[in-house]
């Protein structure tokens, strides 16, 4: 399952991070899956809840920012929205596009649970 080896990879870069700022309890953690990353997305909270627990981020809220996918044109040489792979171009219907952006998947940053440690 894709989505469990994102979690996974998610809780890893936190707890790496709180431990190495003191940090006992994590509140909140915030990621860009891009809408081109391939994450689904209630496949990803669901297994955020099983891979936080017993953790420094137990009971975090995951916050998922879409950064919007955007594609090169070859046809027409301009940058065009694209929401999915496999859209047409919108703007002259063809399929020459190159995606240039809403590819990404990182973590932002988390938030310490109050009165733990320093901001992250
Ligand atoms: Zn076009």
């Amino acid at each position: 399952m894709h989505e469990l080896s994102i979690a996974e990879g998610i809780i890893e870069i936190v707890e790496r991070n709180a431990a190495a700022n003191g940090i006992r309890r994590v509140s909140e953690v915030r990621i860009a899956v891009g809408e081109l990353a391939g994450v689904d997305i209630p496949s990803l909270e669901f297994a955020w809840k099983s891979v936080t627990r017993g953790g420094a981020a137990e009971g975090a809220a995951l916050v998922i920012e879409r950064p919007r996918g955007v594609a090169w044109c070859l046809d027409c040489s301009k940058t065009v929205p694209l929401p999915r792979y496999g859209s047409p171009c919108p703007l002259c219907g063809g399929f020459h596009l190159a995606a240039t952006g809403g590819t990404e998947m990182r973590v932002i940053d988390f938030v310490p649970a109050d009165g733990d440690g320093l901001s992250a």
